[in-house]
């Protein structure tokens, strides 16, 4: 049955996102609920088998389409897989093009003839302040490698795994059709395409040639660094399939530490630059002030001229966030935030209402809105 779960919330992506964030949402999700990784877990198979629906239909722009305009009930008309009854090795394989189309190595696939693992994803929370002088973050995470018992064989210490007998040893098997009048190569199902036979059984791997061990590390994050790029750990990523390469010979996956920025409480990130807003009485405004201002390194200081209004934008060049790619830096532009007295006593009062006998309300002529102020500064212009 396919599932009832809205597919974004199931990818855990925006009804906007872009076909390359499913992808990535897709790819991350599949590597953590495989059932590879969750042996006798029903709870992780039904997961990834709700991630699979979710990406065959939002990655067809055919069906998503449909989808967002009439939901689940919109696509009976053009039905999809029945992923709830297929077999996660299937579900993984059909898909296997878009993991080997961002950098994992597909399934069974040599590239070049070298066999390569897969890549793996993990994520970590960085502060505006860490992507200012850049850090370094632990991760620990799961993954396939190599049984030390027996070498990725598979087999038990002291025996050898002996050529498949289905397929004697090829990995493939050839089957005739139509009396003879075509012949169809297939991966030997016995052997899963190994074309060894194991007799008795590694204890640790059952078989497999492959554990599942914890791994921890510590991963540089570079200064600049921006939300959702990922800091690549080269051949920290997973072994060749034992199908391919029982011993593991050939070139290890990465591990991707894909960043998320947390939100910081005065700064708003736009790009390498920042943006902070500043309160300012009506007198600093009126009469022109110099004004301590916030920045990621420590306070600044303002010179704020005579008759600034709401909103007007200061920039202090190069007190914004590094670049990743060169030695310049953002800047910060400040916005002001003119604020106008809640209580008064009896005295301002009475000194305010002199003033206002001689006020002459000055709204200027044909100044842009605040909002194309702020995305001319924001654009640098
Ligand atoms: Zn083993
Ligand atoms: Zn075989």
């Amino acid at each position: 049955m396919p599932t009832t779960r809205d597919y974004y919330e199931i990818l855990g992506v925006p009804s906007n996102a872009s076909e390359n964030d499913i992808k990535r949402a897709y790819r991350r999700l599949a590597m953590k609920y495989h059932p590879d990784r969750n042996p006798g877990d029903p709870e992780a198979e039904a997961k990834f088998k709700e991630c699979a629906e979710s990406y065959e239909v939002l990655c067809d722009p055919e069906r998503r389409t449909i989808y967002d305009r009439y939901g689940h009930s919109g696509l009976r008309s053009t039905p999809g897989h029945d992923f709830s009854s297929m077999n996660a090795q299937d579900i993984f394989s059909m898909f296997e093009e878009i993991f080997g189309g961002i950098g994992t190595g597909g399934r069974g696939r040599r590239r070049g003839g070298v066999p390569r693992g897969y890549d793996l994803e993990t994520e970590v929370e960085v502060t505006l302040d860490e992507v200012l002088a850049g850090t370094s973050r632990d991760v620990e995470f799961k993954r396939l490698d190599i049984c030390k018992t027996c070498s990725g064989e598979g087999a038990k210490p002291g025996t050898k795994p002996q050529a498949c007998p289905t397929c004697a040893g090829s990995g493939q098997v050839v089957q005739a059709g139509f009396g003879g009048m075509f012949r169809m190569v297939t991966t030997c199902r016995q052997c899963q395409g190994r074309g060894t036979f194991i007799a008795e059984k590694c204890p640790d791997c059952h078989g497999s040639g492959r554990v599942s061990i914890k791994r921890k590390l510590r991963v540089k994050i570079p200064p600049g660094i921006h939300a959702r790029q990922a800091v690549r750990v080269a051949g920290e990523g997973e072994p060749p399939l034992a199908e391919i390469s029982p011993s593991g010979r050939g070139i290890r996956g990465d591990l991707q530490v894909v960043v998320r920025v947390r939100q910081h409480q005065q700064f708003e990130r736009d790009g390498d630059h920042l943006l902070v807003a500043v309160p300012i009485a009506f007198t600093q405004a009126a009469l022109g002030a110099q004004v301590d201002i916030p920045s990621l390194d420590g306070p600044a200081s303002l010179s704020v001229p005579p008759g600034t209004q709401h909103g007007a934008l200061f920039r202090l060049p190069q007190r914004g966030l590094p670049n990743l790619r060169s030695p310049k830096r953002g800047d910060l532009v400040v916005v002001v935030q003119l604020v106008v007295p809640r209580k008064l006593s009896d005295g301002q009062k009475n000194l305010l209402r002199e003033y206002a006998k001689t006020e002459k309300l000055d709204v200027g002529a044909g100044s842009p809105s605040m909002w194309t102020k702020i995305k001319d500064a924001v654009a640098g212009t």
